[in-house]
């Protein structure tokens, strides 16, 4: 019998589940995966191998062999690339917009379902992406689809970015926001969408701290 249980929480940019899973993960004392920060970081070496970000036959070259790991430094996951931790690097905007590219290639896909597939079968997580609930883990014991409206979105991703000293244009962020949601949402391969099985909850209305106590609600039950 399985002793672990997996929590997915999906939806698209910005919704706040990084937030939410974080929380989750400290209450429950149970391990945290951002499954975007492994994108982000394949959109990172694909940049810095010159190759463009939708050029498939130029991915494959390097996706199999990628050096990419995920640490935990005090409780909180670090992303290394080639041994060198790229986790502020990753949180670039043109590394959002190249993660979405990436991401959308099979064969990228496939490697990183299948790195989230081994940690998630050996312990207890909570694990925030896009396809989680529908793809990665059909079988997560519990499965939430976490949205809110795009401008509420774009204006949480905004005030992060601001606060982390980045420069940036709330309307510009808003168009990079729906692209990435269109991109998310109409790839071929594992796409955006809520799971059957999985409950819904939109939080433009909601503070973090209410998310997070009604997903525990459903948790502890
Ligand atoms: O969640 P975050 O914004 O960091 O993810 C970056 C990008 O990685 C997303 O725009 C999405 O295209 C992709 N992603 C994905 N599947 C996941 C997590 C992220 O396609 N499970």
């Amino acid at each position: 019998m399985k002793k672990f249980i997996n929590i997915a929480l999906d939806g698209p940019s910005g919704s706040g589940k990084s937030t939410v899973a974080k929380a989750l993960s400290k209450e429950l004392n149970i391990l945290y995966l951002d499954t975007g920060a492994m994108y982000r970081a394949t959109a990172l070496k694909t940049l810095e191998l010159n190759i463009d970000t939708f050029d498939e036959e130029g991915v494959k070259t390097f996706i199999d062999d990628i050096n990419l790991e995920i640490k935990y430094v005090d409780g909180a996951q670090r992303t290394f690339l080639d041994g060198k931790d790229v986790s502020e690097k990753i949180r670039e905007p043109h590394v959002s917009m190249a993660a979405s590219n990436v991401s959308s290639l099979r064969c990228v896909r496939l490697k990183m379902v299948d790195m989230q597939r081994k940690i998630a079968d050996n312990m207890s997580c909570v694990l925030d992406g896009r396809d989680i609930g529908s793809y990665v883990l059909p079988n997560a014991e519990f499965k939430f689809y976490v949205t809110a409206s795009s401008e509420v979105r774009a204006l949480r991703r905004y005030k992060e970015l601001v606060a982390k000293g980045h420069q940036v244009d709330l309307k510009e962020l808003q168009k990079e926001i729906d692209q990435r949601d269109y991109n998310d949402k109409n790839r071929d391969f594992a796409p955006l969408k809520q799971a059957e099985d999985a409950v819904y909850l939109d939080t433009s209305d909601m503070s973090i701290e209410e998310v997070v106590s009604f997903i525990l609600g459903k948790v502890k039950a």
